[in-house]
Order: C-alpha cells, then structure tokens, then sequence
C-alpha cells in the first residue's frame, strides 16, 4: 500500500461513519473489468459493485446514454411525466413478462415497496383483518439496511441495536419449504425470498425448493415476492435466478444491474391485480423513475434482450466453476453458485476470508470476503475467460 493510498484512507476515515470496513486500496478510474487505483495499479474487479456492475465498468453503450440524456432532461419528479417513462415501464415490464412497474431507487428501497404492497394487497384482495398481515421470511436473508427489513435479519451486525422493530413477519430456515408451510397462518399474505442468497455466501437453494415455494404461495393465496436484486438481469446465466426452476413469482424486486452500474435505479415488478391496490398518495419517492435512471435502465433492458450477456454468464461461469472446482480441498471445502457467481466456502484452520481478499488485493484482484469464511466471486459479465483463468491461478497462490 503506497503512502498516497494510506494517506487517503486515513483521510476518509477521519470523516466518514465507519460502517463499511474498505479494502486498502483506493480506486480512481475503470473500464470494463478493469479498475485503476491512484496507486497507478490496474485491478481485476471480481466483485462489480455487488452485481450492480454486471456490464462492466463504464460500458460505452450505457455512457453513451446517460451522457446525453444528462444533458437533455435529468428530473422532473413524478409530479411531471417525462418523455422516458413509459419507455422504462414497458420495457421493465416486458422483461419480467409482467404488467405494470413501481420504480424507485435503491434495493432497500425496492423491498420495502414490495412489503407494503404486500401488506395492502393482503388487506384490500385477500381480505386480511386491519395489521394483521404477516409476511414468511428466510433466516440468513439481506435485503437491506432499513428498519423494517434489518428487523428481520438474523445477522446480528445487521440486525442488533436498532430496534424496536416493526411487527408482522416470520422467519423459517433457508431452503426448507416444510417449514415454511408450517409457518403459514391465514393472515399470512406473502413470502420474501432471495432465489440465490448473495450475502449470505451465495447460497443456492436445493433443488425444486422456489417450485415448492411458488406452489405453496398458491395454495394459500400468498404473494412469492423474489429478491433479484442481486441475483437478476444475467448474473446467474438467465435472466432471473428464478427461470432456472422455471418459476415465476408475483412480484419481481429489482435493483443493482438495473443502472448499468451508473445510476441507482430499483423497481418493483407485477400484474396489475396486485400492482393495482397502490394508489396516489400512497407510495412514491422524489428520485424513483427519473429520466436518466429510465435512459439507463431501458439501455439495460436491451442489453439484455439479446441474451449475450445470459449467455456469458453460463458459459464463463462452467469455467469459473470447473476452476474452482479444482482448488483444493484441505483448503476450500465448498464452492457455490451459479453462472459468474461463487462463493469459495474456506476450510476451517485457513485464515479469514479478509485475509484472503487482503492477499488477492495485492495480487491485482478485488474480491469480497461473505461472513469470515466465505470468499465471494461475480465478476462482471464482460470478463473474458483468459482473465478468470487468470483470477482463480491468483486465487490459487492466495490459498496456498
Ligand atoms: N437485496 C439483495 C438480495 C441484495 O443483495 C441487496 C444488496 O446487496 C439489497 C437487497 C439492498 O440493495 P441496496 O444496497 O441497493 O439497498
């Protein structure tokens, strides 16, 4: 770490809450996969801002985008409709394969709208008694840093010493559709659930279990409301991590990739029966649905529209995989994950996964230790298979 770096960390530091524990470097430029440090090192960017960046640094097709649409109309709060709109709404929709849109900007954000479209869809369609819905959610889960949504994590960094906490949900194990039956109640008016759980050490359901859950939300009149904010828009290899069981949720959450790593945008996707119990008045936010996030965002959707990037993420991803799979085992016990997306469980003895991420740091590669023992991968989906290749030799040398 050269003395600028540590001069600017320590500059940081002294005015900034320390709620996030930054690797030792600091980074000043990017493209594609590649980010800059003012270290004057370039550094394979294996965590793409938590999957925000799956295009890559500054992708010219979505700079390209912003910068003019920067320059033509940037906000006009939904106070206004802005000539972006409907382009974003029927774009999004259509990539869900739903009817209608709720934008807003943050992933937290997104949840909260899904909760409390929850809520009233329980008390206005399904006949819930006045609070007294109850939404089924999942032990290890991250959606988010607001009250509501920390209330319900079972991480105690996240969760401890904020309460109290709002009423009304219920959390079951993991990858266990049993017990999630065995939670349901008649006020019970949806489930929250991550199809892959990211934060948590990427952590893939058994198989049939999003079947199980969709199945179950049928039978009991539920909403099955899907995290993709994360694990959505290519990150896994299709389009959501749902379309690997073939299910379609009610409600698809949104968020990350849907700003081209430019823009916040989030957004929370339905049919209009349920879409429809929110009405003026009731929900909205100042910057959710701005024109250039809609520039972006519809930029985004296109992209996609194509499947190249689906595509990579399959195809880079056995290879990433069959990599791994090869790292050996008195030193990694597990790795999970689908498409361009793993995590390397560590054997227990080996150091923290920190320390890793510490070791991979001064070998060019930025990665992100989930939890002490997990090191996470997702490298933007633009990466090429000589890079990964690459990466995991590196990793290898890290483990060793
Ligand atoms: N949901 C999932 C699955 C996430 O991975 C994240 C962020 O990591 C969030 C929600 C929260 O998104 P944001 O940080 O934009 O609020």
């Amino acid at each position: 770490v050269t003395a600028q770096t540590e001069a600017e960390l320590a500059r940081a530091a002294a005015h900034s809450a320390h709620n996030y524990d930054p690797l030792p470097v600091v980074l000043e430029s990017a493209q594609g996969v590649w980010a800059r440090g003012i270290d004057g090192v370039d550094y394979l960017d294996l965590l793409a801002g938590y999957s925000a960046l799956n295009f890559g640094h500054a992708h010219p097709r979505l700079v390209e985008v912003a910068r003019s649409q920067l320059g033509r109309l940037a906000l006009t709060s939904r106070a206004f409709q802005h000539s972006l709109f409907a382009d974003f709404c029927e774009a999004v929709s259509g990539l869900c394969g739903k009817e209608a849109v709720l934008p807003m900007n943050t992933g937290a954000e997104a949840v909260e709208t899904a909760l409390k479209l929850a809520r009233r869809w329980g008390y206005d369609v399904k006949g819930v008694p006045p609070d007294q819905a109850e939404i089924i959610t999942c032990a290890g889960n991250f959606h988010g840093r607001t009250i509501a949504i920390v209330g319900f994590s079972t991480d105690p960094d996240a969760h401890d010493g904020f309460g109290p906490y709002p009423p009304g949900f219920r959390t079951v194990e993991y990858g266990d559709a049993a017990a999630m039956a065995a939670a349901v109640t008649p006020n019970t008016v949806a489930v929250l659930v991550e199809p892959i759980q990211g934060e948590a050490g990427v952590l893939v359901p058994p198989d049939g279990y999003l079947r199980a859950v969709r199945e179950l939300c049928d039978e009991h009149s539920m909403l099955m409301l899907a995290d993709e904010i994360q694990s959505g828009l290519g990150r896994t290899g299709e389009t959501f991590a749902c379309d690997h069981e073939d299910v379609v949720p009610d409600v698809y959450i949104l968020g990350k990739a849907l700003g081209g790593g430019l823009v916040p945008v989030s957004a929370v996707v339905a049919d209009w029966p349920v879409l429809r119990v929110i009405g003026p008045g009731q929900h909205g936010s100042t910057f959710g649905g701005n024109p250039l996030a809609c520039a972006v965002a519809v930029e985004v959707v296109r992209m996609l529209g194509t499947g190249e990037y689906q595509r990579r993420s399959r195809e880079l991803g056995a290879h990433l995989h069959t990599l791994l799979g090869a790292l050996p085992s008195d030193r990694v016990t597990a790795v999970r994950g689908r498409g361009l997306w793993a995590g390397v469980q560590l054997a227990a003895g080996q150091p923290p996964a920190r320390v890793i991420c510490e070791r991979l740091l001064a070998r060019r590669i930025l990665a992100k230790d989930a939890h002490e023992g997990t090191i996470r991968l997702a490298p933007p989906l633009v990466v090429e298979r000589d890079e990964i290749t690459w990466a995991v030799a590196q990793l290898t040398d890290a483990l060793s």
